[in-house]
């Protein structure tokens, strides 16, 4: 078992199943304590006795991120059990297919709520410094952390999608999502890079996950199942390998974005 991220502490949103599952299981691998952050914590409790099995340290933190006091209350409740915050991979995410004619607009808002407003409120809540509020407590966040050790450096990884890149008709909500995450990470990447916080995106093309799942019946037959029939996809642990890429890199070595596709998807 590696052990690079000795020490260390991640949260990884959307923790209870697909890419964030992996994520956990593989950055607990490289020897970090992770935060289990969703909201079945049935499944979050099998992934912590999983993890503990293999020797690893994990913690299941139930929370709805589309609620921005149980986002915050998530990263707290991480921070004050192990100490420290080290690496965040925002990853919980939800996306809804279809026409924008006629569209429910309640779909539109959970998937902002997840997607934006959520990754949002994480990383608002697992930066700070607070220098000048001395009377709160000062336990280390990514931007403390990266001033200590063990590594001196921190990482925040947003899981974005291809659809951060390429906009295709009937995903247009699910792409206003996306490329927004993309440009809200360049943006807080030149805004911390210099303090040793590294920000980047991953952008996985398609990935066997419950993703799609969470369409109508006529969606998912429309737009999905196809897709995935035709289409030698990725496994979750190909995500996970890129997000432990990332947040393995030498301090001086930072990954803004990272793209990953199945061979098989033009
Ligand atoms: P899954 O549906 O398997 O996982 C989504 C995760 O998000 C679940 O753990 C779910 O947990 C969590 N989640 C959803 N809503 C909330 C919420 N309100 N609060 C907390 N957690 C929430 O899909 P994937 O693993 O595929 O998706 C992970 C990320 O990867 C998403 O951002 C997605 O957009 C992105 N992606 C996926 C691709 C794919 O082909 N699968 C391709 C490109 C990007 P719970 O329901 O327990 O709360």
């Amino acid at each position: 078992m590696a052990t690079n991220l000795s020490g260390t502490v991640a949260l990884v949103t959307g923790a209870s199943s697909g890419i964030g599952a992996a994520t956990a299981r593989r950055l607990a691998e490289h020897g970090a304590s992770v935060a289990l952050v969703a909201r079945r914590k049935d499944r979050l409790d099998d992934l912590t006795a999983e993890i503990e099995k293999a020797g690893g340290t994990a913690l299941v933190v139930e929370a709805d991120i589309t609620d921005r006091a149980q986002a915050e209350a998530a990263v707290e409740q991480t921070v004050e059990h192990f100490g420290r915050l080290d690496t965040l991979v925002n990853n919980a995410g939800l996306m809804l297919l279809g026409p924008v004619v006629d569209a429910e607009v309640e779909e539109w808002e959970r998937m902002i709520a997840v997607n934006v407003q959520g990754l949002l409120c994480t990383t608002r809540a697992s930066l700070p410094h607070l220098p000048h509020l001395p009377h709160l407590p000062h336990l280390p966040h990514l931007l403390k952390a990266a001033e200590e050790g063990p590594r001196r450096v921190a990482d925040i990884v947003n899981i974005s999608s291809i659809a951060g890149r390429v906009a295709w008709n009937g995903y247009g909500v699910y792409n206003l999502t996306k490329f927004g995450v993309n440009g809200f990470t360049e943006s807080l990447r030149q805004e911390v890079t210099q303090r040793h916080v590294r920000v980047g995106v991953l952008e996985p093309g398609g990935v066997d996950t419950e993703l799609g799942s969470h369409n109508k019946p006529e969606i998912q037959g429309a737009m999905i199942t196809p897709f995935y029939e035709t289409t030698e996809v990725l496994a979750p642990e190909d995500i996970a390998d890129g997000v432990a890429y990332m947040v393995t890199r030498p301090r001086h070595s930072s990954i803004g974005d990272l793209w990953i596709m199945p061979t098989d998807q033009a």
